[in-house]
């Protein structure tokens, strides 16, 4: 078990608004000066979400790249976008992003789901081939969001298809409404499913969210924090910022005997690749 410890942050998310938070970063400009601040504070990975003039969330690949450039001009921290960021998305709109700028990851969300109880986040086994084919076309590599037990499976189903390629890094996300709940006791049974040569992650949305971290750490995972999956800091007070989160994040793996991985120690545990292989 190595005691390099990956924190990604995740800045955005395509909900919470300035009503939730008045920190949250929206625009290129504002998410760009955010992951310099977590990056300083020791995140190695930032899971990036775009939102339209108006705030919403949107697959904008033109949002994409001016935050990217952004963000390449001030650190090395390693980007992984969303495929996820517009539930009314299409298939084409949902990848165009990792054709045109080859970011190191993003994520894979390993099938469909229920919503918030109000709608339906759309993961069609067509969607999923596609996905899987043009991340391995332009070197991304896959960061598979589990919800719920059966994705696990379904990832399993697209290794043996060649969809997937091995090792896989899986991310656990925990507390969203119509998936599994943020319980120490869920995040043991999704990390006892997988392969042993995966590497993994996990999160907990709202009350679990330092449960989760805590747990993870303890089994020998990576963790997420940020903004889109938690606007309060602890109960009834909300984040600074994400750099806040990150710099928690950070304290508490130090308390474990462990450390933050740099940008590249993380590169290396998740055999990303470089540049030159992703043209
Ligand atoms: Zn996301």
């Amino acid at each position: 078990m190595s005691d390099q410890v990956i924190i990604t942050v995740a800045t955005t998310g395509a909900w919470p608004g300035k009503k939730d938070n008045p920190a949250i970063p929206l625009t290129p400009g504002e998410i760009a000066a955010d992951v310099y601040e977590c990056w300083q504070a020791g995140a190695a990975v930032a899971h990036l979400h775009m939102r339209d003039d108006q705030g919403q969330g949107t697959m904008d690949k033109e949002k994409f790249r001016e935050t990217v450039g952004l963000i390449q001009e001030k650190c090395d921290i390693v980007l992984n976008l969303t495929t996820s960021g517009d539930l009314k998305a299409t298939d084409e709109t949902r990848m165009a992003h990792l054709i045109e700028l080859k970011p190191e990851m993003a994520s894979y969300d390993c099938g469909s789901m229920n919503w918030g109880h109000n709608d339906v986040f759309y993961n069609a086994p067509q969607f999923l081939e596609k996905l899987g084919q043009v991340m391995q076309a332009n070197g991304v590599k896959p960061e598979v969001e589990i919800f719920d037990g059966g994705m696990i499976y379904n990832s399993f189903y697209y290794q043996k298809k060649g969809v997937l390629k091995a090792p896989l890094h899986y991310q656990f996300v925990l507390g969203a409404p119509g998936g599994l709940e943020a319980t120490v006791r869920n995040l043991v049974f999704l990390q006892s499913l997988i392969p042993e040569e995966a590497t993994w992650s996990a999160l907990g949305i709202g009350k679990g969210h330092l449960p989760i971290l805590y747990a993870a750490l303890a089994l020998g995972g990576h963790i997420r924090v940020g903004l889109e999956d938690n606007v309060f800091y602890s109960k009834g007070v909300l984040a600074k910022n994400n750099a806040e989160f990150v710099a928690r994040a950070a304290r508490i793996v130090r308390e474990m005997n462990k450390v933050p991985a740099k940008p590249d120690e993380a590169r290396a545990l998740l055999g990303l690749k470089t540049k030159g292989e992703r043209q």
